[in-house]
């Protein structure tokens, strides 16, 4: 029974075919819109009926295909939710909060108790996990259902050991696309945001992390199954560093309360980008030579720190590496970007301090963690750097306790609108941060 609880999967994702038979709820996979067009019910998409008939004549979703065929021959086998029952849940987190982020728990807790939703706007490297602890708490031991999803695979990776540590006695199950370890019914579960299609009424408590990442952010199908997973009366919890337009817009006209948390724990403000002129980036590096204020920027640099520099396009990458190799010939360095196989290799040799430069694209904008390092945007007037790309890459720099000096260089030919206001943003958190006495000011 518990298999289905919650649930809204098609035959084939079922062991128990008894239970299947005998007990379990029969829910339509499709339903005609109109007469030309018909709507999936795992992912919302409405289709174009011409479009998506089969040979038997029934109708399919092309959208949601990669989580196994929908089609109108079949059914979504389903169960309700039980009734929450209370509980005791152990505890055995021993940590201790700052001040903000006492304040951000106590107003998260309120929320969910109060089934309402709630964004929480933290700044990078805030620690915003530590500030979900008491509301988990609270809610496993109401006997709610909990559910903390990410549309990254890598954060979930990353997220479920910490969450099992403080909950050692709860069952809890991590479910993304590449697990091979069956599903079964807990009260706690991490998983990505496309699992949750599998989801029906199914959490008292969702907590979205990283909402505003890739593949999340503007896509109606994960949208729609983040609001089928959740139950009527649940509490939706948006966690982020970098709003996007469509939260900030709801959160400023009310519709959506919010708790701002504006400095990080070790109560320095975050470094704010600096801009530099970089004549014809692109056109130079083809040509094999390293642009100038490039080299003498990363010159100074890499006496304190070690550095990140972010590259816009994978091609330009390999040159990029080779010109730098001849001008800091002395220095390890690497490039890395996302099709690359040895990717974890060479960010974990970057951690332990193997090298001192690397290039990369923009997949470690977010939820990488380094030591002692500076950040140069290199061409940060290139569309791929969005604002909030822009705002999570400076907030790789100062993360830990140990002051370094860390800086974020924005190297451009041309300040784009992106660029100005990921400035406006952080210099806006840290003038919170010290009106809120959050910051000690130097
Ligand atoms: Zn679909």
């Amino acid at each position: 029974m518990q298999e289905l609880w919650g649930r809204k999967v098609l035959k084939k994702e079922v062991e128990d075919i008894v239970l299947l038979e005998e007990q379990a709820q029969k829910l339509a996979t499709m339903q005609e819109v109109t007469e030309k067009t018909i709507q999936c019910l795992r992912c919302g998409q409405i289709h174009d009926k011409r479009s998506v008939q089969l040979v038997s004549g029934a109708y399919f979703c092309p959208e949601c295909i990669q989580l196994g065929r929908v089609d109108t021959s079949q059914e979504f086998y389903h169960l309700p939710e039980p009734e929450p029952v209370k509980r005791t849940v152990y505890f055995a987190w021993k940590g201790t909060l700052t001040e903000g982020q006492q304040a951000v728990s106590n107003e998260l807790l309120a929320s969910v108790k109060n089934g309402e939703s709630r964004m929480i706007w933290a700044v990078t490297g805030a620690g915003k996990t530590e500030m979900l602890f008491e509301t988990i708490h609270h809610s496993l031991e109401c006997g709610y259902r909990v559910g903390i999803a990410s549309p990254r695979v890598d954060v979930c990776l990353e997220l479920f050991p910490r969450i099992q540590a403080v909950f050692p006695e709860e069952a809890a199950i991590l479910l993304h696309g590449k697990m091979k370890e069956r599903y079964s019914y807990t009260k706690l579960l991490v998983c990505t945001t496309h699992q949750l299609l599998r989801f029906f009424k199914a959490f008292d408590v969702l907590i979205i992390d990283e909402v505003d990442a890739f593949p999340f952010v503007d896509n109606l199908i994960l949208q729609y199954g983040v609001n089928h997973a959740i139950k009527k009366k649940g509490s939706l919890v948006y966690l982020t560093a970098t709003p996007t337009k469509e939260l900030t817009k709801k959160s400023a006209q009310k519709e959506l309360k919010t708790s701002i948390l504006p400095a990080r724990y070790h109560r320095r403000v975050l470094p704010v980008p600096k801009l530099k002129w970089c004549y014809r980036w692109r056109e130079t590096i083809n040509k094999g030579k390293g642009p100038k204020a490039l080299v003498t920027k990363l010159r100074s640099l890499v006496t304190r720190n070690d550095v990140l520099i972010f590259c816009p396009s994978i091609s330009l990458m390999e040159q990029l590496k080779s010109v730098i190799e001849g001008e800091f010939s002395e220095t390890p360095l690497a490039c890395v970007h996302s099709q690359d196989p040895e990717r974890l290799e060479k960010v974990l040799r970057m951690r332990n301090k193997e090298y001192r430069i690397l290039i990369t694209s923009t997949i470690l904008e977010r939820g990488v963690t380094f030591d002692g390092v500076s950040v140069i945007i290199l061409g940060a007037n290139h569309p791929v750097f969005a604002t909030s790309a822009l705002v999570q890459i400076a907030g790789r720099v100062d993360r830990r306790m140990d002051y370094t000096a860390g800086e974020v260089w924005f190297l451009h030919d041309g300040c784009t609108k992106a660029m100005k206001e990921a400035i406006k943003q952080i210099e806006k958190m840290n003038t919170l941060g010290i009106k809120r006495g959050l910051i000690d000011e130097v």
